[in-house]
């Protein structure tokens, strides 16, 4: 349907109004509760002058006031820019004055970085959240609820047209460069949200459903798989700020719920955990994992715990974000993607010239089609040149598809090795190391090397109380890997650097190596 996101919020008010739209720390919000917080915010931003198309950033970690700041400034016909807590001063400038962010949301604990910086912005209105204990901005500066009471309770109608309008800037988490900003308009969201629902129709319940919500919010994953998604379909966020293992399983035992998306760390960490059957992990039915590639091994280990289903998708900040999932309904094949979710094109083309179609089982570029994929990066006319071209988004992802149509991502063009001129896939050695009976965790990169212009180095975590030496590992990987694709390095740590959604981050490892 050609609806804004303050539209499908009001048909679910209308019908699940007493039903529980969040749970936080045992405390219950219906979508009623929820709906009277984001026509105060709303009412509160338009009192204060905010007008339709300002940037509105929120920089919050999961808790109530998201979904409220979230859907009360889209009410108010604002536009979200959404901001990692993570963020230092550099980039938090960068974000603030690149959107022309006047708003924003932060938490009381970052109160002080956006202080930091705000001089610099245009930014005219910071509104503090706190989780524990109210603190007092400075004056000029507001917490939450002093902003709430300007709200007159009454919300000026805004013309929202949801194929033109922007609801939200989403910065892409920079793993490969610069931070760009797509352009996701209100069609963009609902057609993601619809589409997935469609594709779930037969599994997942409407008005009943309990999602864990530990991705964050402000990651597109988190925005339109936990929050939007599920107030589509009238269930309850279970919100957790961050992920920590213990409290994770605390709530899994609390709160019983029966959909966890996730990315593939976090499924580690739980088949890991030395109790995980005793805290009734078995609650959760569907596990959407997204973000980054699902090994094999580990995803039938968890399975084989949790008794739950792990379907397998794959997206991007662009395409506000799914594009593709296993099917509940047919056929699921490990280590792929999946078809597309409903309405979506795609195929695959040469990587070099990114026109000719190549053949099922060859490998090339993914590009893609549907009415999810963003207008374009914000203020970035050439980048969005070279990434939407003739109406199809070039991802930057190298795939394949097999004879039925299910797509297999291998890697990002960004991060092939090509070592003695071959071209080695992280993936494939990854894949390998997650075998091994000692690894708990493996990523590859490359790393200069003077006569093979790179070479595989692989990082490796090991499973507690496990051990196994380099030239062990090295010697598994030469038995289950042609030579060229070998490491040559191991190193072992006690953990891997990750960005907030939980995605490994080569870049920093890359960085850390060439440093040295
Ligand atoms: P940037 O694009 O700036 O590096 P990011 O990685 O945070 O930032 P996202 O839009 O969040 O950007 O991530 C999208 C990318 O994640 C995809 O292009 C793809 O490389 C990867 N990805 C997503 N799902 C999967 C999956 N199931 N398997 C492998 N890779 C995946």
């Amino acid at each position: 349907p050609y609806i804004s996101i303050p539209q499908m919020l009001e048909e679910t008010v209308e019908n699940y109004g007493d039903k529980e739209a969040i749970s936080f720390y045992g405390k219950s919000i219906s979508y009623r509760q929820l709906y009277g917080m984001t026509i105060a915010f709303a009412s509160a931003l338009q009192k204060k002058g905010v007008q339709k198309g300002d940037r509105v950033a929120i920089m919050l970690p999961n808790c109530p006031q998201y979904p409220a700041a979230y859907y009360g400034a889209l009410k108010a016909g604002a536009i979200i820019t959404q901001v990692n807590p993570m963020l230092v001063e550099r980039e938090l400038d960068y974000i603030l004055n690149d959107s022309g962010a006047e708003t924003i949301v932060v938490y009381d604990a970052l109160y002080p970085r956006v202080k930091a910086v705000s001089a610099g912005t245009a930014l005219k209105r910071i509104i503090t959240v706190s989780l524990q204990e109210e603190m007092t901005p400075a004056e000029g500066d507001f917490t939450f609820s002093q902003f709430l009471s300007f709200s007159t309770g009454e919300v000026l109608p805004v013309q929202i047209e949801p194929e033109h309008d922007i609801a939200v800037l989403q910065y892409t988490g920079g793993t490969t460069g610069r931070s760009k900003g797509a352009m996701l308009t209100h069609r963009n969201l609902i057609a993601n949200i619809y589409q997935s629902f469609e594709f779930f129709k037969h599994e997942v319940q409407t008005g009943s459903e309990r999602c864990l919500t530990v991705i964050p919010l402000f990651h597109v994953f988190g925005m339109t798989s936990c929050m939007n998604l599920t107030v589509l379909r009238g269930n309850s966020m279970i919100l957790l700020p961050r992920f920590d293992l213990e409290e994770v399983m605390q709530t899994i035992k609390r709160e019983q719920p029966t959909i966890f998306p996730g990315v593939p760390t976090m499924y580690v960490a739980i088949t890991n955990h030395p109790k995980a059957e005793e805290y009734g992990i078995s609650s959760i039915r569907i596990c959407n994992s997204g973000s980054a590639p699902m090994p094999v091994e580990l995803l039938n280990e968890f399975e084989r715990k949790t008794g739950a289903k792990i379907l397998e998708g794959y997206g991007l900040s662009e395409a506000a974000p799914t594009t593709h999932c296993n099917p509940p309904f047919a056929k699921r094949k490990p280590g792929s993607v999946g078809i597309g979710v409903p309405g979506t094109a795609y195929k695959i083309v040469d990587v070099a010239t990114g026109k000719e179609e190549v053949p099922a089982g060859k490998l090339g570029e993914v590009i893609l089609k549907g009415p999810q994929v963003m207008k374009g990066y914000w203020n970035m006319p050439e980048e969005t040149a070279n990434t939407l071209r003739d109406g199809w988004l070039f991802t930057g992802d190298i795939a394949k598809v097999d004879e039925e149509g299910y797509l297999y991502i291998v890697d990002r063009k960004k991060d092939l090795i090509i070592a003695s001129g071959y071209n080695v896939y992280p993936r494939d050695i990854e894949e390998v190391l997650y075998e091994h009976e000692a690894v708990q965790e493996a990523v590859v990169i490359g790393v200069p090397d003077p006569y093979r212009g790179e070479t595989v180095k692989a990082f490796v975590v090991l499973k507690a109380g496990r051990q196994a030496s380099d030239e062990e590992i090295i010697a598994f990987c030469r038995s289950n890997l042609a030579a060229y694709k070998v490491p040559a390095m191991i190193e072992f740590r006690s953990e891997l650097p990750k960005t907030s959604v939980g995605k490994i981050l080569r870049r920093a490892l890359r960085e850390e190596t060439l440093q040295r």
